[in-house]
């Protein structure tokens, strides 16, 4: 059997004598590990399945789902932007890919020669003093910030216990605080999207330790009473957290650093271009100013007498967030996108994404108005009230014309808080050109047609998929 078919398994493409034995033997270039090493002493029954028919079934199931090289990927909050491929060639040269993780640190000078160039790179564009490139993702990154905040007070002797969120904040952030063993108390926002100053200044007691904020929120708004909440926040002797999330907005516009805060953490794999999505792996550097530094996690990187090494040498720090290295590939691939884009590039994408929401914003107000009337920052907050159906069946409509649903506010929906009926949180990247841009409208236009016309189509969306639904209740 040669062809595959929808409803197979790898294990029905099964048939004996079909796998390939070219690496037995002579060609095989390692030698076989010593049998007394072998855990496993029987067969383990893997299929038996040709070359080609591994490849035909497995490209088959990656077309079965939307990723950001079939299409438009619009998903508000998660940066779904292209990944250059030249990054993942990066990321496959045999030095790094081949590195095994318990060789000797002497022997990976060029990881930690990559790993020294990106955290002053990092720096740089957040506006920080010293980094840890360490953290798996960006929930792991907060938790190691936090980490370092609550030494940080113990080491000065008084210890504080509270962090202060906003409620427009991502869901990681409240339960980044709890983890690290905060008590999380909720800054509500104003009308206009942003902190209520009032309740901010009222909750800023002496047990706070710090106020975690992204800029641009995760409403798409800047927030610009910004110094005012610097200045507020360490008046009180606490600390600001930038949740770096959001970088896509403003790389090489302005700086956390600059704005006031003092710890930040980068989702390299959101706007450093690493493929996302599906739970693989990205990376989430943390960043700090310099009297949090002797904190960070291990290793951090210095460069002593010219050469790239890891520091031994650090008491205070609060130990390893991460097994080994960090996730080499996916760190290789920032420095090469930073490399490749240089400062100038930097500062081109942020604002090519941010006329890119600015666009969209426009083009579809009319049928779904923004929920803030302002100009926003690399994504917008699109309200559903004038949909019969809904924002959930809209966004699963778009499935059907090759757009991934942007990412759902409101009732029953997803993480975001607040008292939103219904609303589409869209962030086109700036990798999108003007035609998909257009091609976008004109499928929310269409889509928006038919919800007015013929809802039971819209409720019955998607059409095109094997499974329109997961049997899950949400
Ligand atoms: C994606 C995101 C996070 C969490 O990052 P992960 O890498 O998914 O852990 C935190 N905050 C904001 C605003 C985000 O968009």
């Amino acid at each position: 059997m040669s062809v595959t078919s929808p409803s197979q398994s790898i294990v029905d493409l099964h048939r004996p004598g079909a796998a390939s034995d070219v690496f037995a033997g002579e060609a095989l270039m390692v030698p076989p590990p010593p049998p007394s090493f072998a855990r496993q002493r029987t067969a383990i029954g893997l299929p038996e399945v040709s070359e080609v028919d591994v490849v035909r079934h497995f490209t088959r199931l990656s077309q079965e789902s939307h990723g950001v090289d079939n299409g438009p990927y619009p998903l508000g909050s998660c940066t779904m932007k292209y990944n250059p491929k030249r990054n993942d060639e990066l990321a496959r040269l045999s030095g790094f890919a081949n590195a095994h993780p318990m060789q000797d640190a002497d022997t990976l000078r060029g990881v930690w020669e990559v790993y020294e160039r990106l955290q002053v790179m990092v720096s740089e564009v957040t506006g920080m003093d010293a980094c840890c490139l360490a953290p798996a993702a960006g929930a792991h990154g907060e938790l190691a910030g936090l980490l370092v905040l609550r030494r940080h007070f113990a080491d000065l002797g008084t210890p504080r216990s509270v962090v202060l969120v906003p409620d427009s904040a991502h869901g990681t952030n409240p339960a980044s605080a709890a983890m690290a063993g905060f008590e999380c108390r909720i800054v509500p926002s104003d009308l206009k999207g942003r902190v209520d100053m009032v309740s901010l200044r009222e909750m800023l007691t002496s047990d706070v330790a710090a106020f975690m904020l992204t800029n641009p929120s995760t409403l798409g708004l800047f927030e610009d009473q910004i110094v005012e909440i610097a200045d507020a926040v360490h008046a009180n002797g606490s600390l600001l957290y930038y949740d770096g999330a959001n970088l896509n907005a403003l790389m090489g516009i302005v700086r956390p650093g600059d704005m006031g805060f003092d710890v930040v953490h980068v989702n390299v794999h959101k706007t450093f271009s690493t493929p996302h999505g599906g739970g693989g792996p990205g990376a989430g550097p943390v960043a700090v100013k310099a009297a949090l530094a002797p904190y960070l996690p291990r290793p951090v990187v210095i460069r002593k007498n010219g050469v790239a090494q890891p520091d031994e040498d650090r008491p205070l720090s609060i130990g390893r967030m991460k097994s080994f290295h960090g996730h080499v590939g996916v760190l290789l691939r920032a420095y090469g996108y930073l490399r490749t884009m240089g400062a100038r590039g930097l500062r081109e994408a942020s604002e090519n994404a941010v006329l890119n929401a600015n666009y969209l914003q426009h083009q579809l107000a009319h049928i779904l108005p923004p929920v803030y009337n302002q100009f926003c920052k690399h994504e917008t907050l699109l309200s559903g009230e004038r949909l019969n159906t809904s924002a959930r069946q809209f966004a699963k409509r778009l499935i059907d014309y090759g757009i991934h649903p942007p990412t759902l506010v409101g009732a029953g929906c997803v993480y975001f808080p607040g008292d939103l009926k219904s609303a589409m949180l869209i962030e086109p990247t700036e990798t999108e050109s003007k035609a998909s841009l257009d091609y976008q409208v004109e499928i929310f236009q269409r889509v928006f047609d038919e919800d007015s016309t013929d809802e039971a189509l819209v409720e019955s969306a998607p059409l095109s998929r094997k499974i329109a639904r997961l049997d899950i209740k949400i």
